[in-house]
């Protein structure tokens, strides 16, 4: 047996082929909460274990990790299940480059924290995962049945994984291809509307970036958006509708920006004179001055650095976009200490999740489920949950990120009130079943 110890250093594609060699399709890594310790199905890959079980950075007794080689275009798949005590592991499948598998890994485990999080605040009976696959550059991305061959096996490992996660759409992953893993799966939500899935959710997930507007500015001086002056960072799919539900609570003004000049044209040309949107080259800093009450990142993340934050000149930062501190801890207290109200990100995008996540529970519309999100009353609310977090911040001088995260993982370790903590009972069985060891009449060669 070849036991490798450098593999963490290794192209995802290196990792692929070692696999090959070895006769391994699939793998796993699951957490023995008793010895505290991963163990991995097989002893070639014991380095990937003990990298799991070292790490203090992103590993934090993630429940299980589950690889597989596709079949076809040696594309490497993961699903990454942090914690199961609310419900099945949910979040989105990623389709990205990676250097190395470390990246691959890392990237894969603190995504499935972050959902665990963002579930939980979101008051939702659904734990945290998350899907990683990562591209093989020598496969064409855009073809359109190379897609639909990778996303079709992804369902497949859906299945094999008995529903201890549940997919849906993230980064690099289209609603064509949700279709397809619908194909082989009932384990995935995010699935288009004529499938009878919710569809696209960047409209929901703009009001909720306005409910943690209103409900931040309130905190501050007891009134809403009437009035204020907001400035927008990316005008796409989330950002674009951002402009006119703001415009809707009566915005004093709005600034925005975004990088794609034929989109800047577009919207511009749909908005009143009150709304200026200037493009921008990647990397300018101009929006992030803006006098403003409300700074809205809406377009990618890390963008709340210690090259920005001192410039920033808005009383509120709240946006879509995921990940907007580039080092939570560091920048949360920056933004605080300059007097910032920073609205966690994963308390306000949480709509996204939100509209997929009952999605198999059948839907009427409104949908109350989802509409209490958004509403002041209901205790898990954006609204609501907002107004804990500032208040706990405020009596403790806490940065807001800590309250909500602190607060987010008290309640994900709260128990499925039907199914308890069944995610923990599925691994145990694939463990038990040895599920790696299935194949399909499909398999390859080198199984
Ligand atoms: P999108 O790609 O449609 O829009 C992002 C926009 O930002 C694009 O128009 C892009 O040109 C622009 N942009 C990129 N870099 C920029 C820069 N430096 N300055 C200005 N503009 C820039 O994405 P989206 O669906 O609108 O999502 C926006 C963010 O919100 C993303 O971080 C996404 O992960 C997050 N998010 C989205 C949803 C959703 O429902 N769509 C849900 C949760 C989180």
């Amino acid at each position: 047996m070849n036991a490798p110890t450098d593999l963490l250093r290794w192209t995802p594609q290196k990792l692929v082929d070692f696999l090959r060699a070895e006769g391994i399709v699939r793998t796993h890594f699951v957490w023995d909460e008793s010895a505290k310790t991963v163990r991995p199905s097989h002893p070639q890959l014991a380095a990937i274990a003990r990298f799991f079980g070292e790490d203090r950075r992103d590993f934090q007794a993630h429940e299980g990790v589950f690889l597989q080689v596709s079949r076809d275009h040696d594309t490497l798949q993961g699903a990454f299940v942090h914690r199961t005590c609310r419900g099945q592991a949910a979040g989105g499948v990623r389709y990205w480059n990676y250097d190395t598998v470390e990246d691959y890994l890392r990237d894969g485990l603190r995504l499935a924290v972050g959902m665990t999080r963002k579930n939980a605040l979101a008051g939702l009976w659904w734990g945290g995962g998350k899907g990683v696959m990562a591209r093989n550059p020598a496969v064409d991305r855009d073809d359109r049945r190379v897609r639909d061959a990778i996303y079709r096996e992804y369902g497949e490992l859906m299945t094999a994984l008995r529903g201890c996660y549940v997919t849906a759409e993230d980064v690099g992953t289209s609603v064509e291809d949700m279709a397809q893993i619908f194909r082989k799966t009932r384990f995935t939500t995010c699935i288009p509307a004529e499938l009878g899935g919710s569809g696209n959710p960047s409209l929901p997930t703009a009001r909720g970036v306005v409910a943690g507007m209103i409900a931040a500015l309130e905190h501050l001086d007891g009134r809403g958006l009437e009035g204020r002056r907001v400035a927008v960072q990316g005008v796409g799919h989330v950002g674009g509708p951002l402009l006119g539900l703001l415009l809707e609570q009566g915005v004093d003004s709005i600034v925005a920006c975004d990088v794609d000049a034929p989109l800047v044209a577009q919207v511009d040309a749909s908005t009143p004179a009150h709304v200026e949107v200037r493009c921008v080259e990647r990397g300018d800093p101009w929006i992030f001055g803006v006098d403003c009450d409300v700074f809205s990142p809406c377009a990618t993340g890390a963008i709340l650095n210690p090259g920005t934050i001192p410039t920033l000149r808005a009383r509120v930062v709240c946006g879509a976009a995921n990940n907007q501190l580039e080092d939570s801890d560091r920048d949360d207290a920056a933004i605080r200490d300059r007097g910032i109200l920073y609205v966690p990100d994963f308390l306000t995008n949480r709509m996204g999740i939100v509209t997929c996540a009952d999605e198999g529970a059948g839907y009427v519309t409104p949908d109350p489920g989802i509409e209490r999100h958004l509403e002041r009353d209901w205790e898990h609310s954006i609204h609501q949950t907002c107004a804990q977090v500032f208040e706990e911040a405020e009596a403790s001088g806490r940065p807001t990120g800590v309250v909500a995260t602190e607060i987010a993982d008290r309640l994900s370790l709260e128990e499925h009130p039907a199914y308890g903590h069944r995610g923990a009972q599925i691994i145990a069985s694939l463990v038990r079943d040895r599920w790696w060891k299935a194949r399909d009449p499909e398999s390859s060669p080198a199984s």
